[in-house]
């Protein structure tokens, strides 16, 4: 007979890890008893020493699906044994420390009650367990109890009660439970706000759907705009409607046999379609088409599965897929309330479909896609966040930091105990209501995990809208400011990702992005840098170029090309002899003097080594969105989708780049690539061509820059970030090479490489700076 007692860390509360300690104590002859506590979960443990190695062999095997275990520490107990095994009530008022999980789709065993007519939960809406359903989305305050939660306005019936009582029950202590008697309900409204009389809300939802109306359809985290995908009309409406022309709607369909009738799906595509988190899948569109307007320049389709009851009741009664976009206008956030909902979306929904949960936390649906043979978060919300990252060796101690992140694409970061809690994506702080949120999802997650900040970190750009709140924020809490560098950020935030400890060799980066501010005032966007935690070196950057009018550079892309072709040519002579090209007639009808001459005289026009401009400036040559872009990257994405086909039987353009040392710095200079695509365009060369050759001539450019610094400076890891490698041509070729040349490679996969990804680069520098 020998006593243990065992300390486990990690996602273990709320998550049915007490109930699986209880089974499986019980299965090898066990005492004891297990209780939650501040920093995950303790058991106390009595039995004989064969039963009890074999019962902590399994406890790593037998984790419910939530759960998540960080580490086990056993130790030997000298107490009285008990007479049975136990799981005790949560202490009171203990500090939180241990992380909420994330939402999660439904879990098996829910989707068969629901389809079971026999079965109490026989198609209802709301049906969950310790094993999946809400979470973040629903909580108040912290701990995780029901009573902290938007479950609190419904009260358990006696069977759900018994239930949540009986530990050997799914949903022993599952704080969302419900049923049909005591939980949330469901009802469909029109336009005027009366409830539609009908047996079933979701199979009259269905046939609205099929007779082509948009619905606004209340989920998990927020609100989204449903109709048919497969009804051109329909799409098209919507996208009217919704005022929303280019970004592309994101897609539902009932399971993965339907989704591959539209598009390619591989094995690990087809996993990540099915993970718990339930993202948006982004897939090379293949097979029978849908509606036009869903991608309109994108050859790619971002799919999800069903991850809540409604959804899955839903689409087990449509034959096509449906569009199911945020249910916002312009650049808002979702909406989260049936008030705001009906007035808001009142202009494009003909219908909605409500109900009486209230949705706390807004979680938008995260965006993955497969590149160089791994699935990658390019928009990180629901089913990820609140999710931790233990941080690496030398960084264990990190606390009380908490990193405001960028301007665009926000998303928080707070360092606590040495774990890095990452925010859901926020949004563009551009738009006024996005800031609100920004601010209250601060206050949440600082209420949530117990957070008192005695470090704030923010960008160099003072003009960012998460600097100033942050600058504010340090002056009211009397917490320490930090600034870190953009750049510099995207690369450590790859680090610790990775776990690659703080004493490290500095790895080399290629961070290519927009834009970013630089420590020495300009624009930067397409660097090479030499960098561990702490500090970095600028080794080498592209070409500055100005970017006249500066953000309307942004919106307008020719602007970057004139200002490309500006810098590296004599302007009259080139306009003579490219006249007959489309990018030069173009031209032709905009302000050139005007503009040549801001540039000159540096009025508005700051010079920035931009990669995201770079490739504005060559799709605007190949009559990509010349004109305006409706969202940054728009024009770049068109240049992938048009080199696609063609990318693998092209090669560089010889002599298309330069590297200029002259400055001190690696300079990487593009007037022979300019060259070569005019006069590619000039003899009419296919343009699916020419795109396949740019993305060549940059990927061999980078390689070739990033080996010679690489030999300059010893180091043999290297970083690819920024939101320009979102660009699957490029992260592929220059990862598969760099390589061939035996390097490293080290590229974003659980955070995004966009600027999704700043806060967690911000939070780990503040935090080696101050480590010892
Ligand atoms: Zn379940
Ligand atoms: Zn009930």
């Amino acid at each position: 007979m020998s006593g243990k007692a065992i300390r486990v860390r990690g996602v273990v509360q709320g998550v049915g890890f007490r109930p699986m300690i209880w089974h499986l104590a019980r299965q090898h002859r066990l005492t004891g008893s297990v209780w939650n506590d501040a920093e995950g979960v303790i058991i106390h443990a009595f039995g004989n020493d064969e039963d009890m190695e074999a019962f902590i062999r399994q406890i790593p095997s037998q984790l419910p699906p939530l759960a998540r275990l960080d580490s086990l520490e056993v130790q030997d107990l000298n107490a009285m044994p008990d007479d049975e095994f136990r799981i005790v009530a949560s202490r009171e008022n203990h500090s939180v420390q241990t992380p909420i999980a994330a939402d999660a789709a439904t879990c098996p065993e829910c989707l068969a009650e629901i389809a079971d007519p026999a079965n109490r939960r026989y198609r209802y809406p709301f049906t969950n367990c310790t094993h999946c359903g809400p979470r973040l989305s629903i909580v108040r305050r912290v701990p995780y109890d029901r009573c902290h939660t938007s479950m609190a306005e419904f009260s358990m019936c006696p069977r759900c009660q018994q239930e949540y009582d009986d530990p050997a029950d799914r949903r022993f202590h599952a704080q969302a439970n419900c049923c049909p008697d005591c939980g949330p309900r469901l009802w469909l409204e029109d336009g005027g706000r009366s409830m539609l009389n009908c047996d079933d809300p979701i199979t009259r939802t269905a046939e609205l759907i099929r007779q082509g109306f948009i619905i606004a359809v209340k989920g998990l985290g927020g609100f989204h705009l449903a109709c048919n995908a497969a009804d051109p009309d329909a799409v098209a409406r919507l996208r009217q409607r919704k005022q929303r022309y280019a970004k592309p709607f994101a897609l539902m369909a009932r399971d993965a046999e339907m989704i591959a009738r539209h598009a390619r799906l591989n094995e690990q595509e087809t996993r990540a379609l099915h993970d718990k988190a339930a993202p948006i899948v982004l897939l090379a569109a293949h097979g029978m088409t849908l509606a036009p307007a869903i991608a309109p320049d994108d050859n790619k389709l971002g799919f999800m599965l069903p991850y809540t009851p409604l959804h899955s009741l839903l689409m087990r009664e449509l034959n096509a897929p449906i569009v199911l976009t945020s249910g916002n206008i312009s650049d808002e956030p979702q909406c989260t309330e049936n008030d705001e909902a009906r007035e808001k979306l009142a202009g494009i929904a003909d219908y909605w479909l409500l109900h009486d949960r209230t949705i706390v936390n807004r979680l938008d649906d995260s965006v993955v896609r497969l590149m160089d043979g791994k699935i990658r978060l390019l928009r990180r919300a629901r089913g990820y966040t609140p999710e931790a990252l233990p941080l690496p060796a030398g960084l264990e101690s990190a606390d009380n930091i908490l990193a405001m992140g960028a301007e665009l694409k926000n998303s928080f970061c707070l360092l606590k105990n040495g774990q890095a809690i990452v925010s859901q994506h926020i949004g563009d702080l551009e738009n006024a209501a996005v800031q609100h949120d920004y601010r209250n999802a601060v206050a949440l997650y600082r209420q949530l995990f117990g957070f008192n900040p005695k470090r704030i970190v923010v960008d160099l750009h003072p003009g960012y809208l998460s600097t100033q709140y942050g600058q504010a924020l340090a002056a009211a809490e009397q917490a320490q400011l930090v600034a870190v560098q953009h750049h510099h950020a995207h690369l450590a935030a790859c680090l610790a990702e990775h776990g690659v400890p703080l004493d490290s060799r500095p790895v080399l980066g290629a961070i290519f992005d927009g834009l970013g501010l630089g420590d020495d005032d300009t624009l930067w966007g397409g660097e090479f840098l030499l960098a561990d935690y702490r500090n970095y070196t600028r080794l080498g950057h592209f070409q500055p170029i100005a970017l006249p009018g500066g953000t309307q550079a942004m919106r307008e892309p020719w602007r970057n090309t004139f200002a490309q072709l500006l810098h590296y040519f004599d302007w009259p002579a080139l306009r003579q002899e490219f006249a007959e090209l489309n990018i030069m007639r173009l031209l032709t009808g905009k302000p050139l003097d005007t503009l040549a001459t801001m540039i000159a005289r540096n009025i508005n026009s700051p010079p920035g080594s931009s990669c995201g401009r770079w490739f504005d400036a060559f799709a605007a040559a190949l009559d990509l969105h010349g004109e305006q872009v409706h969202y940054e990257g728009q024009a770049a994405i068109a240049l992938e989708r048009l080199a696609t086909p063609l990318f693998a039987d092209e090669q560089p353009y010889p002599q298309a780049w330069a590297i200029d040392n002259s400055v001190g710095l690696s300079v990487l200079r593009w007037q022979g690539l300019w060259q070569a695509v005019l006069i590619d365009l000039k003899r009419g060369t296919d343009k699916a061509r020419i795109a396949a050759r740019i993305h060549h001539s940059l990927v061999a450019a980078t390689v070739e820059l990033l080996i010679r610094l690489s030999r300059q400076t010893g180091a043999n890891c290297i970083v690819l970030s920024g939101g320009v490698f979102q660009n699957r041509l490029l992260l592929e070729a220059v990862s598969q090479q760099l390589r061939q040349h035996g390097k490293t490679v080290l590229s974003p996969q659980r955070y995004p490489m966009n600027d999704g990804g700043l806060a967690l680069g911000q939070a780990v520098i503040a935090a080696a700076r101050i480590a010892v």
